[in-house]
């Protein structure tokens, strides 16, 4: 792309007749009219600070490059083997499905779901999507977790590189270089210039709103647009609109709720046994972190009581802080909690690195009576506690802090 300038959202409408775009900041509601951005610049929220609208330089071209690469890359990390552990004298081979597949013949289908969701399928929807279904975007962003789950495959390697030799698979590295790709595009990739440039070849149409019609914005592309009647879908991606997300508070309280009942089996519960010679010795997430420690692995005891132990309960209180203060309009700190929203968000998907770190132990380790590590029912109580807070934080609307303190949208 070599213009200078990308028009927004497509809306040509201003009242002195210049270039006018709405945009409407999904964390604290205020609506900006903004001009024409140069691609390499960004809009901040003027209200929360955060970023309404990034127009990547040449996004088009580098993220074709990058979605091709990275197809390439999660063809071959799925078809070469991904490490090998060899342990006196019989080698065992593992492919990054092999987790998945040993976790479903234990009988630990949800757990053999999450970890095939969120290590095969999401990255590969979402580099699918990247040209296809752009409003997915958003959406599968948080669910695509590679580089959560090549730090479970660290912890793994370092719990077994006393009991074995451990060599790394060409679907290992293929698998590396695809977690730089994925970072990559979400950085040259600008949604709203893809929008731009199907609007310019008629793909879709944008209606220019009428300066007293009512504006709704779109949660799944961004677009402000009018309500032509109650309930209308968004007129760009056809996705539902609300105002505000439904039942925000209610759900964010129920999720929030139940990932504190969970996350009492999933402390006191075994994550995995690791049964050498005919003894077995269950344990539990916190028991793993121990045996880090003990074994001189400090950074490492740190990293994991930090993803499994600390992030969990931190995401629980954040939620709680956040619809308390919501409920009772206080008007406290509001940039500081939109930032704490944020926090809330982004961090939850770290506490996969046990889950991940656990489907490869059980994958690579089944060597009958010599070693065979077995996957615990613990696992997936906490599996569960990672997916609601992230499900609950995804409820919570942010706006609502704003609206509740009695700002104006
Ligand atoms: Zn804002
Ligand atoms: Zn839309």
């Amino acid at each position: 792309m070599s213009s200078s300038t990308i028009p927004l959202n497509g809306h040509d409408y201003d009242a002195t007749g210049g270039f006018t775009s709405i945009l409407e900041c999904d964390e604290c509601g205020l609506r900006h009219g903004i001009g024409h951005l140069a691609p390499g610049s960004s809009a901040l929220c003027q209200r929360c600070g955060s970023t309404l609208l990034r127009i990547p330089v040449d996004s088009l071209d580098r993220s074709l490059a990058l979605v091709v690469g990275g197809l390439i890359l999660i063809v071959i990390a799925n078809t070469m083997p991904f490490m090998s552990l060899k342990i006196q004298g019989r080698l065992q081979e593992a492919d990054l499905i092999t987790g998945a597949i040993a976790l479903l013949r234990q009988g630990m289908w949800p757990l053999a779901a999450v970890v095939a969701a969120t290590t095969v399928v999401a990255p590969l929807l979402k580099l699918g999507a990247t040209f296809y279904v752009l409003a997915g975007l958003e959406i599968l962003r948080p669910w695509a977790m590679i580089e959560v789950y090549l730090l479970g495959v660290f912890v793994a390697y370092v719990k077994l590189v006393d009991l074995a030799t451990i060599e790394i698979g060409v679907a290992f590295y293929a698998l590396a270089a695809l977690m730089l790709v994925m970072v990559a595009i979400d950085i040259v990739l600008g949604p709203e210039v893809v929008w731009a440039a199907m609007e310019r070849r008629g793909l879709v149409t944008v209606p220019t709103p009428a300066p007293e019609e009512t504006l709704l914005r779109c949660e799944a592309c961004s677009l402000v647009a009018p309500v032509v009647r109650h309930g209308s879908p968004c007129p760009r991606c056809g996705a539902h609109r609300h105002f505000r997300k439904p039942d925000s508070i209610m759900r964010t309280w129920a999720l929030m709720l139940t990932a504190v009942v969970l996350y009492i089996p999933a402390n006191a519960y075994p994550v995995m046994t690791v049964i050498s010679f005919g003894s077995g010795s269950p344990d539990t997430i916190l028991s793993g972190v121990k045996e880090l420690a003990l074994a001189g692995m400090w950074p490492l005891a740190l990293l994991v009581f930090f993803a499994s132990i600390t992030v969990p309960v931190l995401k629980i209180v954040g939620l709680a802080i956040l619809l308390i203060t919501t409920q009772r309009g206080s008007h406290w700190r509001l940039r500081d909690r939109t930032v704490l929203y944020r926090i809330v968000e982004s961090v939850g998907r770290w506490s996969m690195i046990d889950v991940f770190m656990i489907s490869i132990l059980v994958g690579l380790v089944r060597l009958g009576a010599i070693a065979t590590i077995e996957p615990g029912i613990g696992a997936i109580a906490f599996a569960a506690v990672v997916i609601t807070t992230m499900i609950a934080a995804t409820c919570f609307d942010p706006r609502l802090m704003w609206d509740a303190a009695g700002e104006q949208p």
